[in-house]
């Protein structure tokens, strides 16, 4: 099963409401590898306070399901199809499966804040797709990948938001690219040019 990666923030030492903030959940068809994890960096299911969802698609929020007291926050377009348990916009019918939890506690827009990253509208692979981006790390969701790659701009997405988010994406700053599946890597702007390249962008 194709979940996504999964990535915590750990705020504890914040100012902010939340102290561990887990961007995308997978599937939850593999949340005891995902729990396995956390514990092993001693934080439970139950300390996870907050969930970002890059992107409305089943194999990033099936497992939202998972955490008792996090709060979802996704982008307010995606939130739409995440609140509808019938919308075909989560291709949860692509994973033979079915999103269970379909609450929306918070509908993020362009440049509010999660901790010390600040939310990227990064349509075209979903309409409501964002990144997350503290002026080092970027976690871009299926936006990109490493070594040159653009999610699927056929469910939910096209190609023409797509070339204007790697526009932007362009302009940063990344050493560390985070994306929704597959290596986290270094020198991110390498991998975001290598990204564009082929979405015909220079
Ligand atoms: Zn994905
Ligand atoms: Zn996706």
């Amino acid at each position: 099963m194709a979940d996504s990666n999964s990535y915590l923030i750990d705020d504890s030492n914040g100012d902010d409401d939340y102290n561990y903030i887990l961007v995308d959940t997978g599937t939850g068809q593999s949340n005891a590898t995902l729990f396995s994890q956390i514990r092993e960096i001693g934080i439970e299911p139950e300390d996870i306070d907050l969930i970002v969802n890059t992107h409305c698609h089943f194999d990033h929020v099936g497992g939202n399901d998972f955490f008792p007291n996090a709060k979802i926050a996704i982008h307010k377009i995606d939130a739409v199809a995440l609140r509808d348990p019938d919308s075909e916009l989560t291709v949860s019918s692509l994973f033979g499966s079915i999103v269970r939890k379909h609450d929306v506690d918070i509908e993020l827009e362009e440049g509010e804040r999660i901790a010390d990253f600040e939310i990227i509208s990064t349509p075209g692979h979903t309409s409501g797709g964002i990144s997350l981006y503290d002026g080092e790390i970027l976690i871009c969701g299926d936006t990109i990948f490493a070594n040159g790659g653009v999610g699927r701009m056929d469910i939910g997405g096209n190609p023409n938001d797509m070339k204007a988010s790697l526009m932007r994406l362009k302009e940063l700053d990344v050493e560390y690219l985070l994306p929704g599946h597959g290596p986290w890597v270094n020198n991110g702007n390498q991998h975001i040019k290598m990204s564009c390249m082929m979405m015909g962008i220079r």
